[in-house]
C-alpha cells in the first residue's frame, strides 16, 4: 500500500518535467518510440511518465500492437 502511494508520488513529479516540455515536442516523443514487438517507431498510448536515473521514462503500449513500450527522455 505504501509502495503504491510512494510511486504516485514519484510519479507526480515525473509527470511536472514532462510537461515543462513544450507540446509540439512531446507529441513528436510520442510518435517516435521503439517497439520491440513491431521492430519499428510507433506510437505510444496509454502511457504514465515516471522518474529515472537519467530523467523520466515515459511506459506505456504501442498503438499498433498493444505490447508495453517504454521511451526514456533525457
Ligand atoms: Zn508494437
Amino acid at each position: 500500500m505504501n509502495k503504491k502511494v510512494n510511486q504516485e508520488v514519484i510519479s507526480f513529479s515525473a509527470n511536472k518535467k514532462w510537461l515543462a516540455i513544450p507540446e509540439a515536442t512531446r507529441r513528436e516523443l510520442e510518435r517516435n518510440v521503439w517497439c520491440g514487438n513491431c521492430l519499428d517507431v510507433v506510437q505510444i498510448v496509454n502511457y504514465v511518465v515516471k522518474d529515472s536515473p537519467h530523467g523520466i521514462v515515459l511506459e506505456g503500449n504501442c498503438k499498433n500492437c498493444e505490447k508495453n513500450v517504454a521511451r526514456v527522455i533525457d
